[in-house]
């Protein structure tokens, strides 16, 4: 498969953007009230009480800011953030060295938290729960464990399948906060603000019309307003209007509701190839050569909020909206089970 323009996961092409578009504080960190909310409280409190933070995991899609409320989290309650992620944890020895490496009140952030290990989750438990480091020297009957304190810290755990993080893992923080896809309008009130950044002359209507196609996901948002520019510059004298957008975008194959051709083929595989489902997910793989993890993460949630695709019991079930969108004749089935999003 192809690196697709609408993929929430990072690409190559954003580590510049990250840098430059990515809120530091909390009042530039547009949409997701409720969290930012109870994190403002549990911040203020924390910060009455002049102790660290309780260990928080945020989970959501890609895209939706996890690591950047993470960083902001570490500014507003002023202490240090280390970053780490699941996979790059790969002993117990390797998480260890990170927490004996903390200092008071620091804040470990690891992404893809449910990509640990379970040996090296074990390290967290006592960590996390007593702020202590429980290491076993020798080996065999004159083993004996050793007890380590640790400073107090916050774990700040991100993930994109909560249900994959382990239930010991899950029961250990205090705060357990769900990131939603952003409606349109606080999209293009991103848009708004990466277009002042990076010095983009945009007619509101130009915004919209890419809110309308950044699939609820800031990071995509900032990538097609990039694209978008670029498009600008060479076909309309650098202004971005609705139709410089429009254009822009069908150039990119990336449709009025933000799906690309992969979108088209996973819901044309459903409605064609098996009678518009119930379809294993497994098959859908097998069906447009993609792994069932990356349809999961990435294309799923987008159409399970558009209310494209329905998860039943025996499968995938595309639903009325679906065939609608796609111009096809809607032969009965399952209704959409909850309004779309836009
Ligand atoms: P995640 O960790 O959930 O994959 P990130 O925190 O890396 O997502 O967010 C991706 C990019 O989207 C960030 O670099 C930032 O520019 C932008 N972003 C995310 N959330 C917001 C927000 N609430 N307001 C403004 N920009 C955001």
């Amino acid at each position: 498969m192809p690196e697709r323009i609408v993929s929430p996961k990072p690409r190559t092409e954003d580590v510049e953007l990250d840098v430059s578009l990515r809120p530091r504080h909390m009042a530039d960190y547009i949409g997701q009230e409720k969290v930012k909310e109870n994190i403002h409280i549990a911040i203020k409190a924390a910060q009455k009480r002049g102790e660290a933070l309780d260990h928080i995991l945020l989970y959501g899609p890609p895209g939706l800011g996890k690591t950047t409320l993470a960083n902001i989290i570490a500014v507003e309650m002023a202490v240090n953030i280390r970053t780490s992620s699941g996979p790059a944890v790969e002993r117990q020895g390797d998480m260890a060295a990170i927490l004996t490496n903390l200092k008071k009140d620091d804040i470990l952030f690891i992404d893809e938290v449910h990509r640990l290990s379970r040996v090296v989750e074990e390290v967290l438990y006592p960590a996390m729960e007593d702020f202590a480091l429980d290491l076993i020297i020798g080996k065999g009957p004159g083993a004996r464990s050793l007890r380590l304190k640790l400073p107090r810290f916050t774990l700040i755990g991100a993930t994109t399948r909560f249900a994959m993080v382990s239930p010991p893992l899950r029961d250990r923080f205090g705060a357990v906060y769900r990131l939603d896809f952003y409606n349109k309008d606080d999209i293009a009130a991103i848009l708004k603000r990466s277009a002042r950044i990076l010095n983009v002359k945009a007619a509101e209507e130009g915004l919209e019309e890419i809110a309308c196609r950044a699939r609820g996901t800031p990071r995509v948002a900032n990538r097609l307003l990039k694209r978008v520019r670029d498009y600008a510059e060479v076909m309309a004298k650098g202004v971005v209007t609705r139709e410089v957008a429009i254009g822009a975008l069908n150039k990119l194959e990336v449709d009025s509701l933000g799906l690309d051709q992969v979108d088209h083929l996973v819901l044309r595989t459903i409605i064609e190839k098996f009678d518009g489902g119930p379809v294993g997910l497994e098959t859908i793989a097998a069906s447009i050569s993609e792994e069932a993890d990356t349809i999961m993460d990435v294309y799923e949630p987008y159409l399970l909020q558009l209310g494209f695709l329905a998860r039943t019991p025996r499968g995938r079930v595309a639903t009325r909206l679906a065939y609608k969108h796609l111009g096809l004749e809607y032969k009965g089935g399952t209704e959409a089970p909850q309004g779309s999003l836009f």
